[in-house]
């Protein structure tokens, strides 16, 4: 039997507490009857608000990233004490733009991973290539860095918590989206690394879902495909029209 799907919704940069307020309800409404795991990643701005919307109900409350360290001098920091007062539940670390524009390296990102997971959180790590990685045949020698490199001296059991995201960088917010087919192949394959690192029951278990450019339009063929597990998405997940016939695919 197939994994269950988790679709989650990065809402980046975006929206004041008023319209994540809005947004938030709407997708407690529309979602009401889902069938899968959700969840909403609205700014730390926006986290006090979403969090009594979509309190007991099938959507998850994300935070979009953590701070290393618990607590200290960490001008503009946020620590995961904070986001675990305010209801956070999972924790997205080593977005691509976390990687790219704000230069996280895989030490950095697993010193967050290990400490997110010391605190109870779920983790939906991020990995993926850039364009030029990919075109050089070293997509899954990135992604398998990037998959031992987060998850390095994380245990079997908090390996249950953790959730991975492939995203190839040359999809995301681009309206390029790889194909099922090679998306799954990625999957496989980390899949596999995961088997190496812990055990195939793990392999057989870890949620790992895709991101990049995930649509209402797309949304089913992914979810298709043997080894994706759900979705991760952002440009799609800022309006209930567009991410609630993702959450709700096929
Ligand atoms: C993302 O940022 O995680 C993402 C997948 O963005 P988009 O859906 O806009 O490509």
């Amino acid at each position: 039997m197939k994994r269950s799907y988790y679709i989650a919704g990065n809402w980046k940069m975006h929206k004041t507490r008023a319209e994540a307020a809005e947004l938030a309800k709407a997708l407690v409404d529309r979602l009401k009857d889902g069938k899968h795991k959700y969840l909403a990643a609205p700014s730390f701005t926006s986290l006090e608000t979403v969090a009594p919307i979509v309190k007991g109900t099938n959507i998850r409350l994300g935070a979009q990233n953590c701070a290393a360290e618990e607590q200290g001098a960490h001008t503009g920091e946020v620590s995961v004490l904070q986001l675990k007062d305010l209801g956070v539940q999972t924790v997205i670390l080593g977005h691509s733009e976390r990687r790219h524009l704000y230069k996280e390296d895989d030490e950095l990102i697993n010193k967050k991973v290990r400490l997110a997971l010391s605190r109870g959180f779920e983790v939906i790590l991020c990995i993926g290539e850039l364009l030029e990685e990919r075109e050089a045949g070293r997509a899954e020698a990135v992604c398998q860095g990037q998959v031992r490199g987060g998850l390095d001296g994380v245990s079997a059991g908090d390996l249950g918590r953790v959730v991975i995201a492939y995203e190839p960088v040359w999809a995301i917010g681009t309206g390029k989206t790889a194909t099922p087919q090679d998306a799954d192949a990625v999957h496989a394959f980390v899949r596999k690394v995961v088997g190496g690192l812990y055990s195939p029951a793990a392999a057989e278990q870890i949620i790992i879902q895709y991101g990049g450019s995930v649509k209402p339009e797309n949304a089913a063929e992914l979810m298709a495909q043997e080894n994706i597990d759900g979705a991760l998405v952002g440009g799609a997940a800022l309006k209930a029209d567009t991410f609630v016939p993702i959450a709700q695919f096929g």
